[in-house]
């Protein structure tokens, strides 16, 4: 098949995008990825811990975080800072770190810049290695963190919470985990995090595959061999290995496993857009150049670049800065332009469609085989789906070992004790590994693995049965004492989510350092403060996905009307992340916090 040429029109193209996203539209949905279960089940355990036995606790702390990813790790610390030491971090995984913690699959690493990903780097004293740092160095960040600020003194590793209950006659939260622990704390804040919990494509015989299998969070080391530092996986040189899916953890797995394997089989649906990785080391004569508060400075420069601001320079560069440049130009060059919404939108559109065809031309300028190239070609536009960015993945497939078994938006068809079957030939396999994703728009009790019963009995999950009911995404009347900590109802900046963590505990710092020099008892929001925010941001909210012109996938509810539920839970405030930073800095310092009362 010869490389197909571009389409030639705006209406050509549009025709293009939404042939390929409706011949993967599927009535199931979501409901189309199952639960590790069965032969899967221990997809959900823990393979990197050997958890000693200990005692049940039963005592109290002033403050219990959910939760040893970042938002935990940067909420402590800033709680550490503001003189509110007594803080204690439960995790179900053996360590700190969250994603960075389960997924040690090789290659792992950050497609947003360290110098802005890694939070609280001069607090810590590190240099990131690299522009853009593979998984290792980001874990070690996260236990950085920790000793740094002292948060492993009082933590509980391998502890999941089984029920976290508000107990009134003691104005305390009662937290119960699976290692029989009952304690009490002032305050609660949940950091469990939006994608962890492993899933699986809902393939028929998914249960019967004989071969060895697993999940790229969960990677199986003592099989493959090698280690997350990218070790040659000597254990598969004489393995026919399957994948399935080609999402942005597949992107950065498959050129290790290319490597390695006798045979791979990178089973995929949709292709990812691959943009140019273009990774250096960092230098660290510059790098001493930084002047104290440099990170802050860097934060906000990417934050206003990359949600259509202007600066003078732009610090980060990198793809997410780029598509914003480039559609700021675009506005700037058209002397018709005016600065109104169809303006931006006319100049995103072509930015996008220009993107799009140099990502397509870099695939037929790196794959050698043309059917191979005109299957790894993205027909979305580039936010649909997770943007990725790597110099080695597109370049595996001319290895004569890679295979790339394109289904055409179909998937893979079955799975039976020997393999995968995808376009109605049989693939045997001896491995087969799951890179498909996790839990995206399940209920977050469900994600969390407890629920969380407020005053009177009010569970939040009841709470929130048809979308997130909060007040700066934090805060949620029934709740008192009791602090939400994600992107979500508040800055939603997506492209560096540990910026938003970052503001959170900071918030989080002033409400208690507040509560405690008032002697306040309770902190609770107003049922008219959660009201007027919710209003707002049903009414005027920014979104993030749901964009229903998009291919199917978890950014847009994989194609199907998100509903209520789904919009109220993607909303971000109406004037976007720089306006909401702005707006919470006010607040929390002005003293006030208004909207909150403090009994
Ligand atoms: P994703 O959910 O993004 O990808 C799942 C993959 O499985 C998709 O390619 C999907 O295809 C495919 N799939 C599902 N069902 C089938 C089927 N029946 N047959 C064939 N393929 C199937 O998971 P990832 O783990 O890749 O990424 C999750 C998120 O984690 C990312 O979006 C990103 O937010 C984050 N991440 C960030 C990284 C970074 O910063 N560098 C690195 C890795 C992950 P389809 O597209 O058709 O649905």
């Amino acid at each position: 098949m010869a490389a197909t040429s571009e389409p030639t029109t705006r209406d050509e193209l549009t025709a293009k995008y939404r042939a390929e996203r409706d011949k993967r539209l599927r009535t199931d949905g979501n409901e189309q990825y199952v639960e590790p279960t069965g032969r899967y089940a221990h997809f959900l355990d823990d393979p990197w811990a050997e958890l000693p036995e200990r005692e049940p606790l039963h005592d109290e702390v002033t403050v219990a975080f959910i939760g040893g990813g970042f938002a935990g790790l940067v909420t402590g610390a800033k709680l550490v800072q503001a003189g509110i030491d007594d803080v204690r971090i439960i995790e179900k995984g053996g360590d700190v770190g969250g994603t960075w913690y389960w997924n040690r699959y090789p290659g792992a690493q950050c497609d947003t810049a360290a110098m802005i990903y890694l939070p609280l780097l001069e607090e810590t004293g590190h240099m990131p290695s690299e522009k853009y740092t593979h998984g290792p160095e980001i874990y070690e960040h996260t236990r950085r963190i920790a000793e740094t600020f002292g948060l492993y003194d009082n933590a509980l590793l391998g502890t999941e919470v089984t029920s976290l209950e508000w107990e009134d006659d003691t104005k305390r939260w009662v937290i119960r985990t699976n290692r029989g622990d009952e304690m009490r704390a002032k305050f609660v804040a949940m950091g469990t995090g939006p994608l962890h919990r492993p899933k699986l494509p809902g393939i028929p015989g998914i249960e019967s595959f004989g071969g060895h299998a697993f999940h790229t969070s969960r990677w199986d080391y003592a099989y493959t061999g090698g280690d997350p530092e990218g070790g040659l996986m000597t254990g598969l040189a004489d393995k026919r290995v399957g994948i399935i899916g080609t999402g942005a953890t597949a992107v950065q797995c498959v050129p290790h496993l290319a490597r390695a394997a006798g045979e791979l089989f990178v089973f995929q649906r949709t292709p990812s857009s691959i943009d140019i990785r273009n990774n250096h080391e960092i230098d660290p004569d510059w790098f001493s150049t930084l002047e104290p508060g440099w990170q802050r400075q860097w934060l906000e420069n990417f934050m206003i670049l990359q949600t259509g601001g202007f600066a003078d320079e732009d610090l980060v560069k990198d793809g997410w800065t780029d598509i914003s440049q480039r559609i700021r130009d675009r506005v700037l060059a058209d002397p018709d332009a005016t600065m109104d919404p169809a303006s931006w939108l006319k100049a995103y559109e072509d930015s996008d469609d220009e993107k799009m065809a140099e990502i397509r031309a870099r695939v037929d300028e790196i794959i050698s085989d043309p059917d191979t190239a005109e299957a790894l070609k993205p027909w979305y536009r580039q936010l649909c789906k997770r943007p990725c960015f790597h110099d080695e993945y597109l370049q595996s497939y001319n290895r004569p070992n890679a295979h790339l078994i394109d289904t055409d938006g179909k998937g893979v068809e079955r799975i039976d004790e020997t393999g995968v079957w995808a376009n109605g030939e049989h693939y045997e396999l001896d491995c087969l590994i799951y890179a498909s994703g996790f839990e995206v728009g399940t209920e977050y009790s469900r994600r969390s693995g407890y629920d969380t019963v407020g005053r009177n009995g009010l569970t939040l999950s009841e709470k929130w049965a048809d979308g997130m009911l909060s007040f700066h995404g934090m805060h949620v009347h029934g709740f008192p004492n009791l602090f939400v900590v994600s992107p979500s109802q508040a800055a939603n900046l997506i492209s560096n989510v540990p910026h938003n963590l970052v503001e959170a505990g900071e918030t989080i710092a002033h409400i208690l350092g507040h509560a405690i020099e008032v002697g306040a008892d309770e902190v609770e929001v107003t049922q008219e403060a959660e009201d007027r925010w919710v209003d707002l941001l049903e009414k005027h909210g920014r979104r993030f996905g749901n964009n229903q012109e998009c291919t199917p996938g978890y950014y847009n509810n994989e194609g199907q009307s998100p509903g209520r539920r789904g919009l109220l839970n993607s909303a971000g405030y109406p004037a976007g992340p720089v306006a909401f930073f702005q707006y919470i800095d006010q607040w929390r310092t002005s003293g006030e916090f208004e909207g909150l009362e403090f009994r």
